[in-house]
C-alpha cells in the first residue's frame, strides 16, 4: 500500500538584510558591510552597532574597494558631507582588521 506522506514545505530561508556599497555597489549582508553615519547634528562616525540614527552609507570589508571609494569621494557624496581623515583611518584600520580575522 503505497502511503502518501503529507508533502514538508520547503523550509523558508530566513532572509538576510542586504545592502549595497557605496563603492563597487555590490550587495553583501549587513555583517560584511561597514556603516558610516551622519547624525542629525551633522557628526560622522563609523557605526558598529548598526543603530545609530542619521543617514548610513554602507562600505563592503574589502580595503580595494575602500581606497577607491576614498579616492573618488563616494562616501562623501553618499553622506554629503566631508569625510575626515580620521574616519577614513577608523574605516580601514577596521576593513584591515576584518581581512586579517576573517576565517575562511
Ligand atoms: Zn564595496
Amino acid at each position: 500500500m503505497a502511503e502518501t506522506k503529507p508533502k514538508k514545505k520547503a523550509e523558508v530561508k530566513k532572509k538576510v538584510p542586504e545592502r549595497r556599497c557605496v563603492g563597487c555597489r555590490g550587495t553583501f549582508e549587513k555583517r560584511d558591510l561597514l556603516r558610516v553615519v551622519r547624525s542629525p547634528e551633522g557628526e560622522i562616525s563609523v557605526d558598529f552597532t548598526g543603530k545609530k540614527s542619521g543617514r548610513g552609507a554602507y562600505l563592503c570589508k574589502n580595503l580595494d574597494c575602500f581606497k577607491k571609494a576614498k579616492k573618488s569621494g563616494v562616501l562623501r557624496h553618499a553622506l554629503e558631507c566631508e569625510i575626515s581623515d580620521e574616519i577614513m583611518d577608523i574605516v580601514e584600520r577596521e576593513i584591515k582588521f576584518e581581512m586579517e580575522n576573517a576565517d575562511d
